[in-house]
């Protein structure tokens, strides 16, 4: 594609304010040129000390996101995967932490040969070389640079990119610069100036960005967009809007009409065919015409910050579309249902037609996990369990269907009779918390004649497996999966047959026979639990089967409420729910 068959950068900052949908619009920037048939990368650089996100708790950090190679990453490049056909890895997302710690051990092992060791050259070097190794043999690498311009961590990197238009030439490199223009009621304006400020602030330091996109509550009129060229120095159709849409899917599509991709591949002096964007076009325009509801609980720990489950909450979405519903959410918080109210509380679930306890660490609000997971079990509301969801629906399992009344996961106590989740014989007398889990992708086997089986075996052509290849139909006939994981606990088989005599099926394991992946319930309409978290490989043009099924199963049941004929009708916004059971537990 590339003439001179040489990789061109796109650096992306951020300024004036965080949360701007630098992520979104990087990742559109992919997607675009994609669709152009250019041959991309992305990689996200993140100024913290940090080496990795995996320790930060998801308050301070929101998702960590996983990769088939097990790097505990920055949720962004869950954007970048959803929005393109990359599957990333440990060198897209690098941080100060992982820069230092390599300069550092350079350092004691003697390679700067008695230098002085200074953040220029060698920090700004690493950082360099990064950049380089990540992007080799792509047509084009577009880089986000985390934070706000003007920020004293990210300086290192700021220097390090400008001097990339020094080392690789002005025709190779693009800086685009993502700002805000607020409108200002009471003067009745949209105001320009913090966008100039920023960029001032970004030549201060030698960074001249080329295109400018203005995040916006409207299209920015034709005076503004030269207002903003003449004070930042761009020209004026390289003033991009990017307007606040109902849905991040409709972000590809809205900078390609404020020709956002044709400025880039003309700056880059690249060639490329005219995009294909009919899937995205499909996708707006269905997420914009769906009418009819399905509402979800989500139960979990960190439910007043929607960034932790942040690939989660897509997934969900892209299980609506597959089954042209919009997916209500209902973030429910676990220690709810723990207080002395908890069967009333417990009631509030009464709306939704599908309950899903999703991952997370250590043991607040586990016991209203578990009550909700024994409502969905008794109630036949479909229930799907992701990794500490999956868990304790084996340890509310035990309690209460084996008779195994102290059951528990190790993880909250160590001195149950009963582990059934128990450590991983690898992870005993791990001191070191960072990066240490059972990470990344792993391979599972799912055996015939099982719901995993169905729901895998439905899906296989339209799973982003055909586009990462994860789903195999093996020569024996049962499946082979690859998912994503991070975990430290896992099934203790010392009690597979007592659960497997009363109906419980493992229904995954690793081919060694070891692991338990999936289990599930015969005589329950849909019950799942999945060790890994198939949330981070859904798009929204490839959703994951377990999302897309989940929604399915919950649809049907929600019809089965309001007396519908699942086939006939879909769902509907108003409905009265039978009266459900609230067994003491
Ligand atoms: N805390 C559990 C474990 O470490 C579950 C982890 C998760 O849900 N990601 O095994």
């Amino acid at each position: 594609m590339n003439d001179m068959n040489k990789t061109k950068y796109i650096f992306i900052t951020g300024g004036v304010v965080s949360s701007l949908g630098k992520g979104i619009a990087a990742s559109s920037i992919g997607a675009l040129l994609e669709a152009r048939g250019l041959n991309i990368t992305m990689q996200k650089l993140d100024p913290y000390i940090n080496v990795d996100p995996g320790t930060m708790n998801p308050f301070q950090h929101g998702e960590v996101f996983v990769t088939d190679d097990g790097a505990e990453t920055d949720l962004d490049l869950g954007h970048y995967e959803r929005f393109t056909s990359l599957s990333l890895t440990k060198k897209n997302n690098l941080t100060s932490g992982q820069v230092y710690d390599a300069v550092i051990n350079n350092e004691r092992k003697g390679t700067y040969l008695g230098k002085t060791v200074q953040v220029i050259p060698h920090i700004t070097d690493e950082i360099k070389k990064r950049v380089i190794e990540a992007s080799e043999g792509k047509d084009v690498a577009i880089i986000e640079i985390g934070g706000t311009v003007g920020d004293i961590e990210s300086l290192p990197f700021l220097e390090a990119i400008r001097q990339f238009k020094l080392d690789k030439g002005k025709d190779n490199v693009l800086y685009v610069h993502l700002t805000l223009v607020p409108f200002i009621k009471a003067a009745d304006e949209l105001k320009t100036k913090p966008t100039q400020h920023s960029v001032k602030e970004l030549r201060a330091i030698g960074i001249e960005p080329s295109i400018i996109i203005c995040r916006a509550d409207r299209v920015l009129p034709q005076d503004i967009r030269e207002k903003i060229a003449l004070f930042c120095n761009v020209e004026a159709d390289a003033v991009i809007t990017a307007k606040d849409e109902e849905s991040i899917y409709d972000v590809p599509i809205s900078l390609h009409l404020e020709r956002l991709d044709s400025k880039i591949i003309e700056y880059l002096n690249i060639w490329a065919k005219s995009p294909d964007l009919n899937e995205w076009i499909n996708i707006s325009g269905k997420l914009k015409t769906l009418k009819n509801l399905v509402t979800i609980a989500v139960v979990g720990k960190y439910v007043n910050l929607k960034e932790s489950y942040k690939s989660l909450n897509e997934s969900l979405i892209h299980g609506g579309l597959a089954n042209d519903v919009n997916v209500n959410i209902k973030y429910v918080n676990s220690e709810d249902f723990e207080g002395d109210n908890w069967r009333e509380r417990l009631k509030e679930l009464e709306g939704c037609s599908g309950l899903l306890v999703p991952g997370g660490f250590g043991s607040r609000g586990i016991n209203g996990m578990l009550r909700a997971i024994h409502y969905a079990r008794t109630n036949n509301i479909p229930y799907f369990g992701i990794c500490l969801g999956m868990q304790l629906m084996t340890v509310e399992y035990a309690r209460n269907v084996l008779g195994l009344k102290d059951a528990n996961s190790y993880e909250f106590d160590e001195i149950t009779p009963d582990p059934v989740i128990s450590i991983m014989e690898e992870q005993k007398g791990i001191g070191n918390m960072g990066g240490t889990m059972r990470l990344g992708a792993y391979p599972c086997i799912i055996p015939k004649n099982t719901l995993a089986y169905n729901i895998y075996f439905k899906n296989n052509k339209k799973y982003a497996g055909d586009k990462k290849n994860c789903v195999k139909i093996q020569s024996d006939g049962n499946i082979s999966i690859s998912e994503r994981h991070r975990h430290r606990f896992e099934f203790n088989n010392k009690y597979r047959e007592i659960y497997k005599a009363s109906g419980f099926v493992f229904s995954g394991i690793s081919p060694d026979g070891n692991l338990i992946e999936i289990c599930e319930l015969k005589n329950h309409p849909w019950y799942i639990g999945c060790q890994f978290h198939p949330e981070f490989k859904s798009s929204p043009l490839y959703p994951h089967p377990l999302f897309k099924e989940f929604i399915t199963a919950s649809v049907k049941y929600l019809n089965g409420l309001l007396g519908l004929d699942a086939k006939k009708s879909k769902t509907r916004n108003n409905h009265k729910n039978k009266k459900r059971n609230i067994a003491p537990i």
